[in-house]
């Protein structure tokens, strides 16, 4: 029973218990969707009495993305794919863990002559003292102004004895942007990229040690978004982009009402660009995950997050949520939609 007050991670209303949650959550998504379709008839039928009547919740229509000719950006889902799996074969990788500790070697071990850095401190929670670590790689640009991505490498430490593995949750985002340094550093060591800085931070401590409150949760980001405020980092980031749970082979992301509404357009009209539109924004809703101490700071942010993993997200902190539930063909959609929105924010 322990896991049922555990299982909140994604959402703020976790004081409110599990039933409470799913519910509100439900109800959330089916006025979301009930207003989009009730938007839709008022367009052909009587668009007037739709106007009056209904409230505005409809998002508003993407951005339009300035021409652009370029060929669309492709990551190498197969390879991303593989680091997944590789990834989730750790094991539970909860902080303090063995496991997180060769997974923290793994991460290094594949950014061999990258810019990495570490922002390593001792987390102190109500489960006692954690050591906690972002590791972060930069990738220099000619732009001024960084590009930030975000995606978290721990799992939920009070699953860690439930055979709890994190394939999605933790497995994909740590994979995604071990794929996104191997795109991005193209033209060597010491080659600047044409566009802004990317710089992309493989987060430590996303998840609550027993239930999510603003304390219990980001740990490593909370940390990240002080430090950066104190040393003026922050000004400098012209987006943040969190990626999480982006490996369900039936992809659907969330329009998270928390974002920077332009750069949510901007990740759509990206989507576009691929013909990925389908997977983008059929619900919307506001998450809470890595972004929310940036987003606090008002730093331009994005969540990218699949928050509807299996029949009612069952298999969200859930042993269930293992590699055959995920396809290299949703790392590829977000991957290509993400590298296709660094390419747009650097014409910006
Ligand atoms: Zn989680």
């Amino acid at each position: 029973m322990k896991r049922a007050t555990t299982t909140k991670v994604c959402f703020p209303w976790a004081p409110l218990g599990p039933l409470w949650l799913k519910i509100f959550v439900m109800l959330l998504l089916t006025f979301a969707v009930a207003s989009t379709i009730a938007c839709a008839k008022g367009i052909s039928s009587s668009a007037a009495t739709a106007k009056s009547e209904s409230p505005p919740t409809m998002p508003p229509p993407p951005e339009a993305a300035a021409p652009d000719n370029a060929p669309l950006p492709h990551i190498d889902s197969k390879r991303a794919f593989q680091y997944t799996r590789e990834v989730t074969a750790f094991g539970p990788r909860y902080m303090g863990s063995e496991n997180h500790k060769k997974l923290e070697h793994y991460i290094v071990d594949h950014l061999k002559g990258d810019q990495v850095e570490d922002d390593a401190f001792t987390a102190d929670t109500v489960e006692g003292k954690f050591p906690v670590r972002n590791i972060i790689v930069k990738f220099p640009g000619t732009k001024d102004g960084i590009i930030v991505i975000l995606g978290h490498y721990d799992t939920v430490y009070p699953l860690r004895n439930s055979g709890f593995v994190g394939a999605n949750d933790g497995g994909s985002s740590t994979a995604i942007l071990l794929e996104y340094a191997n795109q991005l550093r193209g033209g060597g060591a010491g080659k600047k990229r044409d566009g802004y800085s990317v710089w992309l931070v493989w987060t430590d401590g996303e998840e609550a040690v027993r239930q999510w409150t603003n304390t219990d949760s980001v740990y490593g980001a909370r940390h990240l978004a002080e430090k950066w405020e104190k040393d003026g980092t922050l000004k400098k980031i012209k987006a943040l982009m969190v990626m999480d749970m982006i490996g369900d082979a039936d992809l659907d992301i969330v329009r998270d009402t928390k974002g920077a509404p332009w750069l949510l357009d901007l990740i759509y009209a990206a989507a576009e660009r691929g013909g990925y539109q389908s997977h983008f924004y059929a619900q919307q809703g506001p998450i809470e995950d890595d972004h929310v101490p940036f987003v606090n700071r008002g730093v331009p942010c994005a969540d990218v997050i699949d928050l509807d993993y299996g029949y009612n997200n069952v298999f969200w902190h859930s042993p269930q949520d293992t590699m055959d539930k995920l396809s290299s063909k949703s790392l590829e959609i977000v991957g290509d939609t993400i590298l296709e929105t660094i390419h747009m924010l650097d014409q910006r």
